[in-house]
Parts: C-alpha cells; structure tokens; sequence
C-alpha cells in the first residue's frame, strides 16, 4: 500500500513541534506524499500560532517541490456543544479543517459526553477530519461517530503517532473505530501528526494497522491525492484550482 496524502502536520509555528515548513515539504518528497496538509493547532491550544498565520497562508505556495500543499488547521472541539475554537471567517482561508479532543483545551469526561460533542462537530459542517479518535483519554461510541462520519462526509483519522509516540493505549481503540468504519461505509484518512520532518509521511505503524484488521484500502482517501482532492471538492473548498489541475487524474 503507497500513501499518497498526508492530512496531519505540525511545523515549529504550533510551538512544540520542531521542523520548518521547507523541512517538513522536502521529508514528504522523499517518502513519495503527492499530497501535504499543513495543520497547525487552533488558538485554544497553549503555544499555537496568531489567527493572522491562518489566514496569511495564501502566501505558500500551491506546489513546493513537486508536492501540493493543503493550507489547514488542527482545531479544537472546545465544548460539549463541538463547537471549535474558530470563528467561521477563517473558513475561506483553509482547505481542511481537523477537529480534535485535546486534554490542554477540553477536560475528558464521559463516553456519551465524547461522542455528543464529536457528533455535534461534524454536523455543523465545518470540520473535514475527525483526528486521532482512538485516544483513550477521550472514549467514544465508534459505532454513533462512525454513522455520522459517513451522514456528514467526514474522514476519520488513523493517526501513526498514535502508535508510536503519543496517546498510549489507542491500538484498541483505533481498532474498534476503523471497524465501525467499515461497518457504516464511512472512510478514513491517514495522518502522520508529525511534529518533527522525520515523521512526516511516515505510515508504516497505520499501514501495518488496516492489514492487520483488513480494513479495504479503497476506504481509505490517503492512498489517492486524486480522490482526495475530489472529497474536498464535495466539501465545497474554494481556490483548490491549483491542486485540482495538478491531480485532475487518478495517479
Ligand atoms: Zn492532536
Ligand atoms: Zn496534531
């Protein structure tokens, strides 16, 4: 299995990551990613960048080295109410927007608690990616998040950090949200979350993962910039223009 897209990036402007932009575009290239999304963390979390960074990322270029560039944002399920941490005018400025539960930000709490809010998120229509869902921290009940991923067209995230260096014990989890998944027709998306170059379109741990519970690759939007780039089209993302020419094709 070749991964062509990675959805989930962090560079030193998220304030605990450890790796320029450039850095990070020229680690893709050597992996083969056709496909990089940039996903700085949303202002709610400690030591992640001014509005002004999101909405200033017209400036980077569509294509560097060859790779096309996704202009995102990790944001933050702020409340039980899913609502995040920006306001809809930063909308327009990104192609992809992840939602995450994240400890700095949102207490843990219940399993229904989880879900209510995970659920509300998607169907406000503003989030693209459902991100690291297996983190035991956060439980859900996969079978309601997995029902609403595919009602709402939302991608959930298997997330290769997840098995290396961050959020212990989600193996399980993942597990039993990639199968519920697979249960409701929804899809997936794979993100490195790396937060230094070294890690940036590094997929053995996901790949090894849907092999192991053999979950179909074509359920998984990563594995084709051309079908991914489609599903943001049917998110109806703006000024993707570029992108689409580039990856007008399957590849
Ligand atoms: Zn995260
Ligand atoms: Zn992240």
């Amino acid at each position: 299995m070749h991964i062509e897209v990675d959805s989930h990036t962090h560079t030193i402007a998220s304030g605990h990551a450890y790796s320029s932009l450039g850095e990070n575009v020229a680690a893709a290239a050597g992996r083969g990613i056709k496909l990089l999304a940039i996903t700085e963390h949303g202002p709610a979390m400690p030591g992640s960048p001014h509005i002004w960074f999101f909405k200033n990322m017209r400036v980077i270029p569509r294509i560097m080295n060859g790779i096309g560039i996704l202009r995102g944002i990790e944001a933050n399920i702020i409340n039980k109410k899913g609502e995040l941490d920006i306001d809809d005018s930063l909308h327009p400025h990104l192609d992809i927007v992840l939602a995450s539960l994240h400890e700095p930000v949102i207490e843990p709490s219940t399993r229904s608690i989880h879900t209510d809010a995970v659920i509300k998120a998607m169907s406000s229509g503003k989030i693209d990616v459902f991100a690291h869902g297996g983190n035991p921290i956060f439980p859900i009940e996969v079978d309601e998040v997995a029902k609403a991923a595919r009602a709402y067209n939302v991608l959930v995230e298997i997330n290769n950090s997840s098995f290396t260096t961050s959020r212990p014990g989600s193996d399980k989890n993942c597990a039993s949200l990639a199968e519920a998944v697979g249960r409701h027709e929804a899809k997936l998306t794979f993100g490195s979350d790396a937060h230094i170059a070294c890690n940036v379109g590094r997929f053995v741990e996901c790949i090894a993962f849907v092999e192991r519970i053999g979950f179909p690759s074509e359920r998984i939007l990563s594995t084709c910039c051309h079908r991914f780039i489609t599903f943001l089209q049917e998110k109806h993302k703006t000024n993707l223009e570029t992108l689409v020419a580039l990856y007008s094709r399957p590849t």
